[in-house]
């Protein structure tokens, strides 16, 4: 139910690299999101060097937005250095985008996640008004799954009604954003992405344990035992 989200930089005087904040946390992480700061500060084989030691999948989050030919040159390199998941922004649209993507998925059996909504304010005024179309050109075009903030718990339970079971919620903003452990998992997320909280804490396994119990107990309270 755990994402680490590998922003640089990690720990007081950013002393650590990505791969340790990985291997201590990796006990309660399902995975790893990395982006741009990471792939910056050490360079693109961190993807494969997370991958192997872990044992864990890696989400590269470039929150891609551009024409397909682009999206897809850049997704394929991503694939070399061993991205598992690869999220791209929905509101760029499918005709002449996304569609490059979808089909390269399938191709490649890569799993694409689509940004419906941000965690920052403005994300109210452009992105947020086109949230239910987003969430229906995932469904139309059968991706693995959305990410939906745990700031915005209303959104991510129209997410779960509206796209069933068959889809993963992904929500980041938990911790220094402002949402709780375990809340966005109670309003219906499958994986809850937190960074600062763990990456920035004295002990990042201690941070990750603290965030994996929580989420556990909130989902008994929440969805019963099932
Ligand atoms: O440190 P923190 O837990 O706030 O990090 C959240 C992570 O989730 C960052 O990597 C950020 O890029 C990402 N993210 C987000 N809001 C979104 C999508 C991704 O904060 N809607």
């Amino acid at each position: 139910m755990l994402v680490v989200a590998l922003d640089p930089p990690f720990g007081r005087n950013n002393d650590k690299r990505a791969l340790n904040v990985a291997l201590e946390t990796s006990d309660f992480s399902a995975g790893y999101k990395v982006g741009l700061p990471l792939i910056l500060e050490e360079g693109v084989f961190v993807v494969r060097e997370i991958k192997e030691s872990t044992g864990k999948p890696v989400i590269v989050d470039f929150k891609l937005a551009d024409i397909g030919e682009v999206m897809l040159y850049t997704t394929r390199k991503l694939l070399e250095y061993g991205a598992d998941a690869i999220i791209a922004h929905g509101f760029i649209g499918v005709n002449g985008a996304l569609d490059a993507l979808i089909s390269e998925s399938r191709r490649r059996g890569f799993h694409l996640i689509l940004v419906t909504s941000m965690t920052h304010k403005d994300s109210e005024r452009f992105i947020d008004k086109h949230f239910e179309e987003l969430l229906r050109v995932a469904i139309d075009h059968e991706v693995h799954g959305v990410v939906v903030p745990a700031t915005k718990p209303r959104l991510i339970n129209i997410a779960r009604r509206i796209l069933g079971s068959k889809f993963k919620i992904y929500s980041p903003g938990i911790g220094v954003q402002g949402a709780e452990p375990g809340s966005a998992i109670c309003a219906g997320a499958d994986y809850e992405i937190v960074g600062r909280l763990i990456t920035r804490s004295e002990s990042p396994r201690k941070a990750a344990e603290y965030v994996s119990r929580t989420q556990r107990e909130r989902w008994v309270e929440c969805h019963g035992l099932q």
